[in-house]
C-alpha cells in the first residue's frame, strides 16, 4: 500500500519551482568572509571548506511490487576535531552530494557557536518518502544503516532526524544499528521515540528553540510578541509547532504555507483550525480554495518572515520586494548570501539559520547525554536547559558581531569557526 503517512520531522516539501542557489558554494562563499576576520593561515579554509569524510551509498531496497530499487545515499562527516560528529539524515528528492557536505558544514559551525562536543554531520537519500510505503522505507532506512555502519557509531557520528525523517525512522535504524553491533546503544542516533531512550522535548526542540530566539529579538527590536504580525513558510515539525507556540502568545500568524502554496489573512490565520487538520507531510492549503503561492507569501508584509521549510528560497530575486523588519532563518540555508547583503542595506535583519534552528541539535545532545548516563530528565528541564543555551549563544554572536562590524550571518560564523580552529590547533593540525 502506498502513501501511508507518518509524521516527519521536517520543513515542508516545497514543489513549486525556485532557482536554487548551490548551498557548498553559499557556504563557502560566507566562511571564507568570515575567516577574513580572523588571522588564520590558508589551511584552515582549505580544510573547512569541505568535509573530511564522505561517503556515497548505494542501498538496493525491496519494493512493495517485487521490483528492487537502487537509492543513492550519502554521509559527510565534516569535522571532528571538538568530538564525535553530529547530524541528521534527510530523505528527500532534491538531496544532492553538495548540499549535504554543506549542511555538514552547517552543523559544524552550529556546533561550535551552542558549544557542543561535536562535529558536524549529516546525511541524506535521495528519494521520494511520499510516494514509499513504510515497509518501503523501513527497508530503505535499515539499508542506509548497513551501508554507513563502519563510519558512524555514538562515539564516531550520530545521526538524527532531518527533513521527512521522524523519530520511526529513527527507531528502525538504531534497531538495525543494534543488530549489527550486537549491544544496545541508544546513543547512536538521536531524535528516538521516547520508549527506546528520547528525550522528552525533543520533537519540539527545533520550533522551541526558534521561538527563545524570537523572544530576544523582540526584547531587542522592541517588538512585543502580543500582537506580532508573523509569516511561516513551512507547516512541518518546525513552522506549525512555531505558528502555535506563537499563536498562543497572542502572536498574529497572518501566513502559512506548504509545499502545495500559501495561506494568508492580514487579521491572523485559525492556527489551532490549522494544528488540527494538518495532514503528516504538514499540508494545510487543501483545507481553503483562496490561496497563494509560497513565493507570493514570502513578499506579504509582516514584522516576522520565518522561512521554516527548504533552502534557497530568499534570493537576489525576490529580497528587495521584503516586506519585513526581521527574518529568522529557522530552515537550513533559505537566504542566499547576496539576499543577506540587499536585507542588510534595506536594514532587515537575518537571525542566521545555524543560531536560529540549533535547538533541534541542543536537544539530540541532551538526549545523547542521557543515554549515556541511562539517566533521564523531565522535560522542564530540558526546556530550562535549551532555554539557557539558546540564549547564551545568541548573546555572544550579538557581541560577535559588534566587536567585528559584521551581520549577525558572519559574526555566527566567525564564533563557530573559531571553536573548531582551536581544536584543531590543540590537536596539533595547524600552527
Ligand atoms: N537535523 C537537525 C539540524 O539540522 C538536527 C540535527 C541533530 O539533532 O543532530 O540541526
Amino acid at each position: 500500500m502506498k502513501k501511508e503517512l507518518i509524521k516527519m520531522e521536517s520543513t515542508s516539501h516545497h514543489e513549486e519551482s525556485v532557482e536554487l542557489n548551490n548551498p557548498l558554494e553559499e557556504f563557502q562563499e560566507t566562511l571564507k568572509e568570515a575567516i577574513s576576520y580572523l588571522n588564520y593561515p590558508k589551511e584552515v579554509f582549505e580544510f573547512l571548506k569541505k568535509p573530511m569524510r564522505f561517503l556515497e551509498v548505494s542501498i538496493p531496497v525491496k519494493m512493495d511490487d517485487g521490483t528492487t530499487q537502487i537509492f543513492q545515499g550519502y554521509r559527510a562527516q565534516h569535522n571532528d576535531a571538538t568530538g564525535p560528529t553530529k547530524g541528521g539524515i534527510r530523505f528527500h528528492p532534491d538531496v544532492t552530494a553538495e548540499e549535504v557536505k554543506a549542511l555538514a558544514g552547517w552543523m559544524s559551525l552550529k556546533c561550535g557557536i551552542t558549544d557542543l562536543p561535536y562535529g558536524g554531520a549529516k546525511g541524506g537519500i535521495v528519494c521520494e518518502p511520499r510516494n514509499m510505503s513504510l515497509s518501503e522505507l523501513q527497508r530503505l532506512s535499515r539499508g542506509y544503516v548497513r551501508a554507513v555502519s563502519q563510519i558512524v557509531g555514538p562515539t564516531k557520528d550520530i545521526p538524527a532526524p532531518d527533513m521527512y525523517t521522524n523519530s520511526q525512522i529513527m527507531a528502525w535504524m538504531l534497531d538495525e544499528y543494534d543488530h549489527i553491533r550486537e549491544f544496545d546503544s541508544p546513543g547512536f542516533i538521536t531524535g528516538k521515540p521516547l520508549v527506546l531512550g528520547g528525550s522528552e522535548g525533543r520533537e519540539t526542540a527545533t520550533s522551541k528553540g526558534v521561538l527563545y530566539t524570537i523572544q530576544l529579538v523582540s526584547e531587542i527590536k522592541n517588538i512585543p510578541i502580543t500582537g506580532m504580525r508573523v509569516i511561516i513558510q513551512g507547516f512541518g515539525n518546525v513552522g506549525s509547532y512555531l505558528a502555535e507556540y506563537l499563536h498562543e502568545l497572542g502572536a498574529k500568524v497572518v501566513g502559512v504555507s506548504d509545499a502545495l502554496g500559501a495561506l494568508y489573512d492580514p487579521q491572523g490565520l485559525d492556527i489551532p483550525y490549522l494544528m488540527e487538520n494538518r495532514d503528516s507531510f504538514g499540508v494545510v492549503t487543501t483545507l481553503y480554495n483562496d490561496t497563494i503561492s509560497n513565493q507570493e507569501l514570502l513578499e506579504k508584509e509582516c514584522d516576522i518572515l520565518i522561512p521554516a521549510a527548504i533552502g534557497g528560497v530568499i534570493t537576489r530575486e525576490n529580497a528587495e520586494h521584503l516586506q519585513c523588519q526581521i527574518v529568522i532563518e529557522a530552515a537550513n540555508g533559505p537566504t542566499s548570501k547576496e539576499a543577506i547583503q540587499i536585507l542588510d542595506k534595506k536594514g532587515v535583519m537575518v537571525v542566521p539559520d545555524i543560531l536560529a534552528n540549533s535547538g533541534g541539535v541542543i536537544v539530540s545532545y541532551f538526549e545523547w547525554c542521557q543515554n549515556n548516563q541511562g539517566y533521564y530528565w523531565p522535560a522542564a528541564l530540558v526546556d530550562e536547559r535549551l532555554k539557557e543555551k539558546m540564549t547564551e549563544s545568541f548573546l555572544n554572536i550579538v557581541h560577535t558581531a559588534d566587536k567585528f562590524g559584521t551581520n549577525l550571518k558572519v559574526a555566527a560564523y566567525i564564533q563557530g569557526i573559531r571553536k573548531i580552529v582551536e581544536a584543531c590547533r590543540l590537536r596539533g593540525w595547524f600552527e
